[in-house]
């Protein structure tokens, strides 16, 4: 049994080597990728459901590899989380949007704000206010057009960074965005503890529209809630015209999907931009 002890040993060190090679490779790519600008930005439109308009965008961050092609966010943004690289990205995030809606800007197209996601890393870390400001500042943007998206796991690490960071923000005139509710535990005292403008309401029930016993009533009450606090509400991944004008009868304010629109690389959103607003 000494013998079995040893050599499963053996096998875990190995597998340990494996796993710690496969990091460092990892962490020399991402690195790369960075440096060789292999990370692109897409940008999804929300369409206003009053106006029809378009309300704002979503960044949506994709990673063109030489190799492997097109890799998926869902894929690597655990695992850039996992090896402590997410806010490295998060901040070349910050910048780039920038860049892209003070472009914009100087073409006259008039987008209200463009959206972005933060890690809950970042968020803890203590220096999303500032790194938004300074990026603010370099692109000569107001911070009126920025909203951030957070997802209520965001919180739970450090609440009181979370409420620091979030006050900062807010005086720099930047949206705050609960990304994903519903799918969360504690999200409805968070609405209340933190200056929350703009509440995203998670595709997986969008999806259920309308089939799905008790679904549609969750959503209602979501948006029924969501305008008794005033928050502005999302939803999101509308692919069925059905589901639009469900959410539409119910007065949510904002809807995002495949429905409206596909997230579009920034070569073909000008395009896009000036068919939309013929409509
Ligand atoms: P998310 O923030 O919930 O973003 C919405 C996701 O839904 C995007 O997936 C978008 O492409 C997809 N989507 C939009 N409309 C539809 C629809 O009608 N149907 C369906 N089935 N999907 C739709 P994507 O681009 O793969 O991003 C996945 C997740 O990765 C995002 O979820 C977000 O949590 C994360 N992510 C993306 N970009 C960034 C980033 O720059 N930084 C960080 N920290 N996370 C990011
Ligand atoms: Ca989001
Ligand atoms: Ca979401
Ligand atoms: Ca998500």
């Amino acid at each position: 049994s000494k013998e079995i002890g040893r050599n499963s040993f053996q096998l875990y060190k190995a597998s340990m080597n494996a796993r710690s090679l496969e990091r460092l490779s990892m962490l020399s790519r991402f690195q790369s990728a960075l440096e060789n600008s292999e990370f692109e930005l897409y940008f999804q439109p929300l369409q206003c459901l009053t106006s029809s308009r378009i309300n704002s965008v979503e960044c949506l961050l994709r990673w063109q590899d030489p190799n492997l092609g097109m890799i998926s966010p869902a894929q690597f943004i655990p695992l850039a989380e996992e090896l402590g690289l997410i806010t490295q990205l998060d901040k070349w995030v910050v910048n780039r949007a920038c860049e892209q809606m003070a472009f914009w800007h100087s073409q006259g197209a008039e987008i209200r704000r463009i959206a972005i996601n933060i890690s809950a890393q970042f968020l803890s870390q203590g220096d999303l206010a500032l790194t938004v400001a300074n990026a603010l500042t370099k692109h000569r943007l107001k911070g009126q057009y920025l909203e951030i998206e957070l997802t209520e796991s965001s919180f739970i690490s450090n609440l009181h960074e979370a409420k620091m960071q979030l006050k900062q923000l807010k005086s720099l005139g930047v949206s705050i965005a609960l990304d994903d509710f519903g799918t969360g535990y504690s999200a409805l005292s968070y609405l209340t503890k933190l200056p929350i403008d703009i509440l995203k309401i998670d595709a997986s029930f969008i999806a259920k529209i309308p089939d799905e016993y008790g679904n549609s009533e969750i959503v209602s009450a979501i948006i029924a809630m969501a305008k008794a606090l005033n928050l502005q509400v999302v939803a999101e991944g509308v692919e069925k015209p059905e589901q639009r004008q469900f959410l539409q009868k119910l007065g949510c304010h904002t809807l995002q999907g495949y429905l409206f629109c596909k997230p579009l690389a920034a070569n073909n959103w000008m395009n896009f931009y000036n068919s939309a607003k013929l409509t």
